[in-house]
């Protein structure tokens, strides 16, 4: 049976119906098209796609070509693409990493047989889809958004991951200096001119800035969590879901620079750039 999608994450997935019809012809199309290894991959990835949208998404995401990329551009594995035409890509290492992790994508329908890399291909698909989803339901699809949240709280249920993904939203808060005051910074005007009150002292407001907090107020234990078998996932949990931070797959992608620019303004230290998808 496919997973129901809960209310709260119903608006991030289309009001639509799958053209199947579509999806035939983009079949048809690749087999027309392409050959030898990129046919076999690109067939490949759209039965994925086409198996997760079935039981993840109640059949409403559009099909797309879903092509195999040789050559993979800085640290991207993965890429969910609006312009020109809306397109799912995966680098090679979405599939050459052969770690036999926790196959998270094994508990759903039709993934129980997936090992090594299959498994890490279709888990990549898989993100890419949320971000497709949220596309096509005219959400903000970034990974700091609220209906990014909701479908890993979603879908992190079905998977079984053992994150408590509550739906973040954005608040702002007062930035603090050291002794806890309220740092203020001039009111400027359209021409970046700062206001002045009557007696000729600039107008001051708090400086805020925004945080992502959890929209459920629950109480949590010492440890900042909602429950001990239950973990809160941390922000960086969200951009690699459904990999754990601590995966093999995502460690294996994550570059560590010690030196360029990126150290020196980083006072030096080491920069890890996680993969990009
Ligand atoms: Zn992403």
């Amino acid at each position: 049976m496919p997973n129901k999608i809960p209310d709260y994450a119903r608006q991030y997935v289309p009001d639509a119906q799958t053209d199947w019809k579509l999806f035939d012809s983009i079949c048809y199309a690749v087999k027309g098209t392409a050959s030898g290894e990129e046919q076999d991959y690109s067939l490949m990835y759209l039965q994925w796609w086409k198996t997760i949208n079935i039981e993840c998404f109640e059949s409403r995401l559009q099909p797309l070509f879903v092509s195999h990329e040789v050559a993979a551009y800085g640290h991207w594995i993965g890429l969910c693409q609006y312009q020109p035409q809306r397109q799912i890509k995966l680098a090679t290492p979405a599939f050459k990493h052969n770690h036999h992790e926790k196959a998270v994508i094994n508990r759903l329908a039709g993934f129980e047989d997936l090992i090594g890399s299959h498994h890490n291909a279709a888990m990549v698909i898989l993100h890419e889809m949320m971000h497709q989803s949220l596309f096509e339901a005219g959400k903000n699809p970034d990974h700091d958004s609220i209906g990014w949240a909701a479908l890993c709280g979603y879908l992190g249920e079905v998977l079984g991951l053992p994150y408590d993904y509550q739906h973040l939203k954005l608040t702002k808060v007062p930035v603090l200096d050291d002794n806890g005051n309220p740092i203020k910074i001039p009111i400027l005007d359209g021409d970046g001119n700062p206001v002045l009150l009557k007696n000729g002292k600039p107008k001051m407001k708090p400086l805020r800035k925004n945080i992502r907090v959890p929209s459920d107020a629950q109480s949590r234990d010492s440890k900042g969590r909602f429950s001990e078998s239950k973990p809160l996932a941390p922000y960086s949990a969200f951009y690699c879901f459904p990999y754990s931070e601590e995966s093999a797959f995502i460690q294996h992608n994550t570059t560590v620079k010690t030196i360029g620019k990126a150290v020196e303004k980083n006072d030096g230290k080491p920069v890890s750039i996680p993969p990009q998808f």
